[in-house]
């Protein structure tokens, strides 16, 4: 029995080792066909990250008792390591433990705690997926829907394989040694209890058959990930920490606020120097090679674990836009085609099989039949952020999803042909409806106190506190312009001083970054850095989520440094400093009123305002807050970011309708939010749903600003 336990698992450690280093070897080579990304910038930091979401399982814990099952069986893998070693030598040896540590009483308690604690966990979670298992006509929504099921079950059970042998071994080596049970606390009885009646040359065989098995299963493992380059669920064990460590914000963000923009050779484009660059330069991502190395790691790393799809409002719609499938077929196709692309002569590349010289010739996206990206799936997405908030390795979804557009729109003019009236706004007036730049002060016209125009009022933004940025929605759409009304007013009750641009300000950009159009965001960016410098910008207060996300994040690529504050952060500052005191008589039209409030994307996920605009809500006096059953990081877009909001929604069924659904059934009289974009699309399902009878005619959409407005004004009266 020995020689035979010895000569099979020597043999097939020998082949799972040099497997694993070939493999290992190609992924390499592969990830390294990606272009430049930098990303070793700050190392120190990069570090503290990766320990942090290690070992306090930072990003898994946002489901909790899942969280805490994946970290028992991750850490179960990397503290029973030694476990294995202990294998090796009970083949040569049944008595042998390892030196100085094999008996000591922690090593031992460890040991077995880590056993028990990781059989619970990878127990649960098989049950978790049996539970959750693809079924019927609501499949789709269950996370694991296009997951390679076969690939995640392999992978659990050889964990519980293992676990048991680790269980049985210690079993054996109680009986064996005539240890105390000290020594042995969760284990003895197994020993006694299964191996009581054997005797030592039993035993020893015994020692002899499990530590084989339990060899062969951790090598078989091995062995069946190494043929399989593209086992996310197995290899993200060893791709999730150079993944976290590489990640796009060393301090721990996600790749969330800013987008970034279209790098060639590692460098930023600048548009106006564009004739400089080479013919083949790639303005985005057309080919799966033109993604940066961190994409392709992005893509090797997905674990199928579908924490994104089940988040994604355009998925839980009937889009055909899944984050997890996106980062599957990518990968897929990455593999099936790096060799083609690692060939080195054209005779190889000849030489290839049919398959990959198919997967070489594959469209990156277009028509779900023929493209490795469906185009419909490309453009369905309203770059919310929540598979990248949800996803537990850090991918970057959004980022992939922004460049393949860039490409779409910038080389193939391949896009929606409703995104032609949005560019010709953007290119000829300054804004996405195509209104006259004239309009812009139209807003202020019926104020009861004068709003301060830069250039006809003061001289430069030195003189007041801030720039009051209304945003085209802010002052072009007629919901959004009763925001910006109440935020002029309510800045004007608190004696804070405040100037607007008019018709020198123009659309910060966020709808053509987010439909692909970089150009004209640079374009529209530039025009604005320009008026930014010449009238001494420094603080801005931003009524909608878009504008406040682009000033903030995404202006300081252009060399423009903005201090920026969304106008529920700064109402809330100027009620806790008394400088606005909501009151309610007692009559009040917001007494008894239940509120509830919708995250917008570019507030919550995309900068983590969840607080303030919540707070403001809380004090309004008389009513009452009901909270949505999807909040804050796991809020439901309203279907507009992504410039989505100047698309048709021909697919599946409508996001504002499903997240007015929502708001309507917590019994809610008004539905507040801090974005003209959110306001205009959960207006939009509102009357909807009143036409149809599915809400009261009384229900309203309304900003925080004004509900705040309502109770100041009363309470001034
Ligand atoms: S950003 Fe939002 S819509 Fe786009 S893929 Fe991610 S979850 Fe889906
Ligand atoms: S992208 Fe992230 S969240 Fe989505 S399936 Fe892959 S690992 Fe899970």
């Amino acid at each position: 029995m020995q020689i035979l336990a010895i000569v099979v698992s020597l043999a097939v450690t020998l082949v799972a080792v040099a497997l694993f280093g070939k493999t290992i070897g190609h992924m390499v080579s592969v990830i390294k066909l990606g272009q430049p990304a930098g990303r070793t910038d700050e190392p120190g930091k990069r570090t503290v990250t990766l320990a942090k979401e290690t070992l306090g399982h930072t990003r898994m814990l946002q489901w909790s008792h899942i969280g805490v099952m994946h970290w028992f069986v991750a850490f179960g893998f990397i503290g029973l390591f030694l476990t294995l070693v202990t294998a090796f030598g009970q083949l040569f040896d049944p008595h042998w433990a390892l030196p100085i540590i094999g008996h000591w009483f922690v090593f031992e308690w460890v040991s077995e705690a880590l056993t028990w604690t990781g059989l619970v966990s990878i127990v649960g979670l098989i049950l978790i997926r049996l539970r959750h298992l693809p079924k019927g006509a609501e499949g789709r929504y269950s996370r694991f829907y296009g997951s390679t099921s076969w690939q995640a079950y392999y992978v659990e059970y050889t964990i519980l394989g293992v676990l048991v042998c680790i269980l049985l071994l210690r079993g054996l080596e109680y009986e064996l040694s005539g240890a105390s049970k000290f020594h042995f606390p969760m284990t003895y009885f197994i020993g006694s209890g299964l191996f009581g009646g054997l005797s030592e040359q039993g035993l020893e065989n015994a020692i002899y058959l499990v530590a084989m098995i339990k060899i062969l299963i951790s090598f078989a493992w091995m062995i069946t990930i190494s043929l399989n380059a593209t086992m996310g669920v197995a290899w993200h064990r060893f791709t999730a920490w150079p993944n976290i460590w590489f990640k796009r914000k060393p301090d721990g963000g996600t790749a969330l606020g800013a987008l970034q923009p279209i790098m060639v050779n590692g460098a930023p484009i600048d548009f106006e120097n564009i004739d400089e660059l080479d013919e083949d330069a790639a303005l985005g991502v057309g080919k799966v090679e033109d993604f940066t190395w961190k994409g392709l790691l992005d893509f090797t790393t997905c674990t199928e674990c579908g924490r994104c799809q089940s988040q994604c409002p355009a998925w839980n719609t009937d889009k055909p836009l899944s984050p997890k499938l996106v980062m599957m077929n990518l990968r897929e196709h990455a593999y099936a085609k790096a060799p083609y692309l690692l060939a080195s002569s054209d005779e190889e590349r000849k030489s290839l099989p049919e398959l990959v010289l198919a997967e070489q010739d594959k469209p990156l996206v277009g028509p779900a039949d023929v493209a490795v990206i469906d185009e419909e799936a490309l453009w369905a997405c309203t770059s919310c952020g929540a598979c990248v908030q949800q996803c537990p390795v850090d991918i970057e979804h959004v980022d992939a999803i922004m460049d393949m557009r860039r490409y779409q729109v910038l080389i193939e003019s391949s896009f929606p042909s409703e995104l032609n009236g949005l560019f010709k706004g953007l290119e000829n007036k300054g804004n996405p409806w195509n209104m006259n730049p004239s309009g812009r002060m139209d807003w202020a016209k019926d104020l009861p106190f004068e709003v301060k125009q830069v250039g006809a009022d003061v001289e430069s933004l030195d003189e007041v506190d801030y720039l009051f940025w209304v945003g085209c929605a802010g002052a072009f759409e007629d919901r959004a312009k009763k925001t910006t009304q109440a935020v002029a007013e309510l800045l004007n009750i608190a004696g804070v001083s405040f100037a607007v641009l008019g018709d020198g300000e123009t659309c910060t950009g966020d709808p053509a970054r987010r439909s692909g159009n970089e150009f004209v965001f640079q374009q529209l960016a530039m025009q604005n850095a320009e008026v930014f410098k010449e009238t001494k910008v420094r603080k801005v207060v931003s009524t909608c989520a878009h504008c406040f996300n682009t000033l903030k994040n995404e202006y300081s690529q252009l060399g423009v440094e903005l201090d920026v504050i969304h106008h529920t952060q700064l109402l809330n500052r100027l009620v806790r400093d008394g400088k606005l005191t909501p009151v309610a008589p007692a009559d009040s039209s917001l007494n008894g009123q239940k509120i509830t409030y919708h995250d917008p994307c570019y507030l919550g996920r995309h900068n983590q305002v969840y607080d303030a605009p919540r707070e403001l809500l809380d004090i309004i006096p008389g009513a009452e807050y009901a909270e949505m059953p999807r909040n804050r990081t796991k809020s439901f877009c309203c279907g507009a970011g992504g410039a989505r909001m100047w698309m048709e929604e021909k697919l599946g069924t409508r996001i504002n309708l499903n997240r007015t659904t929502e708001a309507v059934e917590t019994g809610a009289d008004k539905i507040a939010t801090g974005c003209p974009f959110c306001r205009v699309m959960l207006s939009d399902g509102l009357t909807a749903k009143q036409a149809d009878g599915s809400a009261r005619e009384a229900v309203e959409v309304q900003d925080v600003a004004q509900l705040l407005l309502a109770s100041v004004k009363r309470s001034e009266s």
